[in-house]
């Protein structure tokens, strides 16, 4: 039987810290949402801790992009943001620490003589580790300088034998390095300015974290942040490494898979909760079966011992198919008022006039129907929003059989000019009449519909549309086709 694996259990103060260097995609904010889950589910905190120590990649501008599409997920942090960069004085602090109680030292080699100690490591069949010297004279030192070199600060791996960091993982269970695998990483640069695994240790452990979420990418700084941790006498927090995120193609997920950015999402019209939903099945399951989760649900069920090991597959097509799921179980004018507001934010009510949004009202039950994705709205609605614009493959298709199209697309306006009032029932009614009179497949019979009054071969229902366009109008685009194709046919 498989061993039950540990839950977090009591208030976890956890944190999410990603580094302002660029938009939050699909595997940060999934990090940020387990940790979130996690902080909600035993009744802890969720702190943000800004990882701004590189100073030339990050931007206030990624920042910002980053608390928005938190904030528009609804992942809110408790607590005053933290920067770190604000705490260059602890970092700093801690570097001098380590300096003085030997932990950490001085290095002066230069990057060929690094190149040549990992080769020799290599070539001895030993991990290709650095290990700076340790000691140096005043004169040696003193030629450095001379020569121009600045010498970065590395932490002393203790190098006896059997040394190894080991901790329990909630994800992949007991987890070992040797320090023989374990370079003497470097703590400060040669500016002073502390590397990530210096600032992310103090900071966890300053910070009292009491559980480290993140991407198992960081599995192996851990045993650096934890060395540095002892090395200060600070508390650790527990962790947890969950797995990497994959595309369909079972490779790592990328731009190339369409992983967007959490704003560009939301810009392709899916509901925040589609994409946390999405986010939390990216390497946890409530049972194997449920998909459609709502946040509640996930905060009550997410279990940290229900994450997997192997990689999360990320699909937008069941992202797709999830958002139309969860637009459908709106009601129609809490969905009308989703399709506005997005409509709003992308320019779209302001490029369309004179009352676009009165024809959205009209549309939006129609469209909620068979739409997927809020961006998809033109190419189902867009045409009762313009003149009618014919796409070339819609023409092709009605004018592949000429004869036919004018006998169906004729038959269809002799019975619509009486429908009165011009209404979906009265309409369906009318259109299915003659469709069995003629005895047409109910394809052959609508398609040609659609096509003359949308301009194209997907759209929304026929009768609702021919509703929503009216009657006046209707009948003039039936007229307009029905004198093209008769010009077409005597020409032929
Ligand atoms: N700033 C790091 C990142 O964005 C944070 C890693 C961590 O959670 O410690 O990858």
């Amino acid at each position: 039987m498989a061993k039950t694996r540990e839950e977090i259990t009591g208030p976890a103060r956890v944190r999410f810290a990603p580094s302002p260097t660029g938009n939050l995609h699909v595997g940060g904010a999934r990090t940020a949402l387990f940790n979130w889950l996690i902080a909600r589910n035993t009744g802890g905190q969720f702190v943000l801790r800004i990882e701004d120590t590189d100073r030339e990649r990050s931007t206030p501008e990624s920042e910002a992009q980053i608390l928005r599409a938190m904030e528009w997920l609804g992942l809110d942090h408790d607590e005053e943001l933290v920067r770190q960069s604000e705490r260059g004085d602890r970092h700093r602090a801690a570097v001098d620490k380590l300096l003085e109680s030997g932990a950490a030292y001085e290095a002066w080699e230069n990057e060929e003589e690094l190149e040549q100690m990992r080769a020799a490591a290599r070539a001895d069949k030993r991990a290709p580790v650095v290990r700076g010297r340790r000691n140096h004279t005043d004169d040696e030192i003193a030629a450095f300088r001379s020569e121009g070199r600045e010498p970065v600060t590395r932490f002393a791996v203790s190098q006896a034998d059997d040394a190894a960091v080991e901790f329990t993982d909630y994800v992949r269970g007991t987890v070992r390095f040797a320090h023989d695998q374990i370079e003497d990483f470097v703590i400060a640069r040669s500016d002073g300015t502390p590397t990530y695994n210096l600032a992310a240790a103090v900071d966890d452990t300053e910070m009292e974290i009491s559980h480290v979420v993140r991407g198992e990418d960081h599995l192996s700084n851990t045993p650096k942040q934890i060395l540095v941790m002892r090395a200060l006498g600070g508390s650790e927090p527990r962790y947890a490494h969950i797995p990497l995120i994959a595309g369909p193609d079972k490779k790592r997920l990328s731009k190339r898979h369409g992983a967007a950015s959490v704003e560009e999402l939301r810009d392709a019209g899916y509901l925040p909760k589609t994409v946390i939903n999405s986010l939390a099945l990216l390497g946890w399951s409530y049972d194997d079966k449920t998909t459609m989760l709502s946040v509640e649900e996930l905060i009550e069920h997410f279990s940290i011992a229900r994450v997997s090991k192997s990689p999360a597959v990320f699909d937008l097509a069941k992202l797709d198919k999830m958002n139309g799921r969860y637009l459908r179980l709106m009601p129609d004018d809490e969905f009308t008022e989703v399709l506005l507001e997005h409509l709003e934010r992308s320019g779209y009510l302001a490029e369309h006039g004179p009352d676009p949004a009165e024809t959205v009202r009209v549309a939006a039950p129609l469209v909620k129907r068979k739409i997927s994705r809020l961006n998809e709205y033109d190419d189902l609605a867009g045409w009762l929003h313009r003149d009618l614009e014919m796409q070339p493959e819609a023409w092709e298709q009605i004018t592949a059989d000429t004869k036919h199209s004018i006998q169906v697309i004729g038959a269809g306006l002799g019975r619509l000019q009486s429908v009165e009032p011009f209404e979906v029932d009265p309409i369906r009614e009318a259109l299915s009449d003659e469709l069995h009179i003629l005895g047409e497949a109910a394809r052959d019979f609508l398609e040609p519909q659609r096509i003359v009054i949308t301009g194209q071969t997907i759209s929304t229902g026929i009768y609702e549309s021919l509703a929503a366009l009216g009657k006046e109008e209707s009948l003039n685009r039936y007229r307009s086709a029905m004198g093209k194709l008769a010009e077409l046919w005597s020409d032929a």
